[in-house]
This record gives C-alpha cells, structure tokens and sequence, in this order.
C-alpha cells in the first residue's frame, strides 16, 4: 500500500520532492523533530510540493490511500504540531517551497502571498513597497506565514495590530478531500454567510492546507521610539497601560512586561547585553510608540506620558532609547528571556491569558500557590501585557534537577496554573496553539458546548480524521 502511495506522491510532485527513509543519504530529522525538541517523530516520506495544484495532488493521494498528513511550515511551533507521530505511517506535507509573493495591491493595502514564505521576508516585501507588515515574532527569520495562519499567532504588535487573524482577508485553503477553495478576497467587508477564513485561521493543519493569503498592510511609520521603565508593582504596570492607551492612542504598538527574575536570568547568561533598571524593581516594562508625523512628535508624546506616571507613583525610573540601534538593544533584552530561560535549564512553559484588569490579582495567587507547594520554586514571568498575555513559565528550584523537575512536578504545575486561570476567566492558550501538547487539556478547559462543535466541524470537514489527526482535538 505505501509503495503505491509512495509512487503516487512522486509522480504528483516529482522524486526529488519526496524523501523517505529508505534513501540511506536522506536525514529527515530536520522535519522530524520539533524546534523545543520534546519530540521526535517518524515520517512514511516528506513531500515538498511547489505549487497549489501539487498540494492538492498529494492530498488526493493521501485521502485515496487513508494516510494522515501533517502539514509542516518553518516548523518553529512551541506545542508540537507540526512533526510526525512516531508511527512511520503519516506524510510530513513541507509547505516552504511555496514561498512566491503573487501580487501588492498599493491602493487596496494589501499583499497576496504563498504560505511557505517566510515572515521576515513579507516585511521586508512589505517595506520594499513602502508599507508596514506589522506581524513580528522572535521566530520570524524561520516561520511562515501559513504557520503563523494556521496557529493565529500573536507576537509583540498585537496591542495595535491584533493577531495573525486580524491581519488576513482572504485565503486559499486545499481541503481534506483535495479540492482547492479559491477564498482569496482582498476584501474588507463581505457578509455573504458563514466565514470560512476565521475557521481555517487557527485550525493548526486539522482542517485543510493554506497555501496563500491576502493580508493587509499598513503605512510605515514616520518615527518609532522604544521606552523601558522600571515599575513597583504589576497593578502599577496594568495602570501604565492604560495611561498609554490614553496618551498615545493608536501610536501604541508594544507593551511587553518582564519579571525581574526574567531578567536577572538574561543579565546571568548574557551580560552583554546590559539589561537596564531591573536591579531595584519587580517588574520592567518595554513600551514602543509609533508616530504618524515625527520623531519629535513620539519623543515629546513618550515624555508627557512618562512624567504623568512619575507623579502617579506608577514608574519609577525610565529611559527612553535614544537612537534605532539602543532601541534595538531594547527589544533584543526582551526576546533574549527563552534564551536565557533554556540556559538555565528545563522548565515547565506557560502561554496564557486573563483579562488585562486581572492579571495582578492571577499573579499574587498563582505565584504564592506554587511557592506553597514547591517550596523555592522559581518563576519567569514575562510577556505581552497590553495583550493579558503572559508567558508564565516555572522553574525549578535553584540547584534542584531540571530534568526530574520536569518529569515528576509537570503534571501538578500544570494543573494548578491552569485551574486557576479557569478561575480567571482566562485561556490555557493565549498564542502558541494547542498542538499534541495541550490537546488532552482541552476538555477540561474549554466550555464543552464548544467543545462539541469543534468535533462537528472537524467531522464534517475531514470526516477521514487525516489532517494533523490528535492536534488540537486528541485523538477518540
Ligand atoms: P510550524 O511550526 O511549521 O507549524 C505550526 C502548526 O501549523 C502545525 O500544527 C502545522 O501543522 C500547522 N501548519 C503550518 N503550516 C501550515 C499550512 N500552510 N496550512 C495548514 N497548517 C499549517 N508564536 C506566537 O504566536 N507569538 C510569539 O511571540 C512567538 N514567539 C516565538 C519565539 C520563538 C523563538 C519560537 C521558536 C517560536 C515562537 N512562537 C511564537 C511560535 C511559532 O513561531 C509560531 O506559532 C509560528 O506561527 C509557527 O509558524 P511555522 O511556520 O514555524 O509553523
Ligand atoms: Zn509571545
């Protein structure tokens, strides 16, 4: 069976676009095994097609023969899923030789574009044609935009911009049957029924393939400036957000918040990097002001706001950076906080939201309910505030065995964080998606009405259960 397969897919896409195991020269370990190496699965073949046509050719195939597929972009997910189970049966469909930019439409601010391209090389497009691409994301020299469709991703522009849904009008989507839905619509208003778009935006590969999209671009800004200031307490920083809302309205593009033993870990693994102001304080906040008229114009903006939070108590030291390359710097201290986290050693990841209002209140009792249980534990808290998106990630003790930790308390912190975040009317997944890793989470958190309907729509869209089957919904 799998040599008919095997031979279908070559001729769908050519042999050089089908690698198997039985090439002694291939290594698929590259699609095989996940960016935070939790698992290391094992494809029947990976196929590259290169073209929309081709993909549906090699769903057919996969559909005719009964075979899953996981559909694979810059493979830089954080949940795992997109690598293979360890079956040896599943075809790993890469999506990266898609990667040609169709058309910029200037009046309409928009691009269509193919799903393998990479996220840096949208902006870069973007800019080139003298607009703003504002989706941007630590991961985006490797991910691609259909990943980034496929998992809804968020990133640090989402205050302003939203998240990866917010961006697209259109796409073009390869069912489970193999046929080709042509959506691709630049446009901003359409209500002719139910939308098929938002369904297949955020569906991480369970429902069909994208392989091209429209987005909408925006123009470039005139000036961006970069602040960092220390803060007394979180209630503190929730109140600083919505002063910028208030002072920069729509200038606001950023507002990260980052836990002071966060940054002691970079300023531990990376004291180049000079991490400023974090020494005296909890917290540390980076907020990013994007002006439409002038530098001038952010900087004195930037100051009103800042000089109003000193009298409120709600800053207690700020700089504000001073050229591109010390806001740059800026920025680097904030996406250096995984980096230096996985120095530190193996630790138990969270990707939640709460209600901005909240989230003070979520810390005090989540941190003092851990440190109740595991006594020394060590948290790194830090994220995306002016979303109520925080990375609330657990570490062990100091000294303690990461690798032990991992394995025995997992389970336990899991439960506790995300109880609580039920409590909080908050979601267990804020950006990442919910992949192998958090599918068996799913039913205890999410409202079981919904739940069912998420079956049904999987049901009727891929009644074969062969896209990226157990992502998402785990399998019956
Ligand atoms: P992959 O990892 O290849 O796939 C992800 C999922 O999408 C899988 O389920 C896969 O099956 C599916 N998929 C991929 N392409 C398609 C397609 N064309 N059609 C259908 N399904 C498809 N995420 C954020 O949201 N915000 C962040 O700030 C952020 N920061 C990150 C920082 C680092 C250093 C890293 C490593 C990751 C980060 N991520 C972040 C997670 C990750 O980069 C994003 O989820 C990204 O959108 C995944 O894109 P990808 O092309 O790598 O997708
Ligand atoms: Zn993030």
């Amino acid at each position: 069976m799998s040599a008919a397969l095997l031979q279908a897919l070559r001729e769908a896409v050519g042999p050089a676009q089908v690698l198997t195991h039985e090439d002694p020269a291939a290594d698929l370990a590259a699609w095989e095994q996940d960016w935070r190496k939790r698992a290391h699965g094992r494809a029947l073949a990976v196929v590259r097609p290169g073209s929309t046509a081709e993909v549906a050719s090699v769903v057919r195939a996969c559909a005719a023969a009964g075979t899953s597929i996981v559909p694979q972009g810059g493979n830089t997910g954080l949940v795992v899923g997109s690598v293979p189970d360890e079956s040896g049966t599943q075809v790993l469909l890469s999506l990266t030789r898609l990667n040609a930019v169709r058309a910029i439409d200037p009046a309409n601010l928009t691009m269509t574009v193919e799903a393998g391209c990479v996220l840096q090389t949208l902006q870069d497009a973007a800019e080139k044609a003298g607009f703003l691409l504002p989706l941007s994301l630590a991961a985006e020299g490797s991910c691609t935009i259909g990943g980034n469709l496929a998992t809804n991703a968020g990133g640090t522009q989402v205050v302003r911009y939203g998240n990866a849904r917010e961006l697209c009008l259109g796409l073009e989507v390869v069912t489970a049957q193999g046929e080709v839905w042509q959506g691709l619509t630049g446009l901003r208003k359409d209500n002719t029924g139910y939308d098929l778009r938002d369904l297949f935006i955020g569906s991480e590969g369970t429902l069909g393939v994208i392989t091209a999209a429209t987005l909408k671009l925006y123009p470039l800004p005139a000036a961006q400036l970069t602040a960092w200031a220390a803060v007394p307490t979180l209630d503190a920083a929730v109140s600083l957000l919505g002063l910028a809302h208030q002072h920069l309205g729509a200038g606001l593009t950023g507002f990260e918040v980052m836990g002071q033993f966060a940054l002691g870990l970079v300023d531990r693994h990376f004291p180049a990097l000079r991490v400023p102001l974090w020494q005296d304080s909890p917290y540390c906040v980076l907020l990013e002001n994007s002006d439409s008229e002038s530098e001038e114009h952010a900087r004195s903006q930037f100051e009103r706001l800042l000089e109003t939070a000193f009298e409120r108590g709600l800053v207690s030291d700020a700089v504000v950076a001073e050229s591109l390359a010390q806001a740059r710097a800026l920025w680097h201290i904030r996406e250096s906080i995984p980096l230096a986290q996985a120095e530190e050693g193996l630790n138990i990841k969270h990707d939640i939201s709460i209600p901005v209002s909240r989230i003070p209140a979520f810390c005090a009792e989540t941190d003092a309910l851990l440190q109740r249980e595991i006594p020394g534990v060590r948290l790194v808290n830090f994220g995306h505030l002016g979303d109520g998106n925080l990375h609330y990630n657990v570490q062990a003790p100091a000294g303690a065995d990461a690798k032990k930790f991992l394995n025995e308390q997992e389970a336990h912190v899991n439960a506790l964080v995300f109880d609580t975040v039920a409590r909080y009317d908050g979601s267990i997944s804020a950006e990442h998606g919910v992949g192998s890793l958090k599918a068996s989470h799913l039913p205890h958190y999410k409202d079981p009405v919904a739940l069912g309907l998420m079956r049904a729509i999987k049901q009727a869209l891929d009644p074969q259960h062969l896209m990226n089957p157990g992502r998402v919904l785990a399998r019956p």
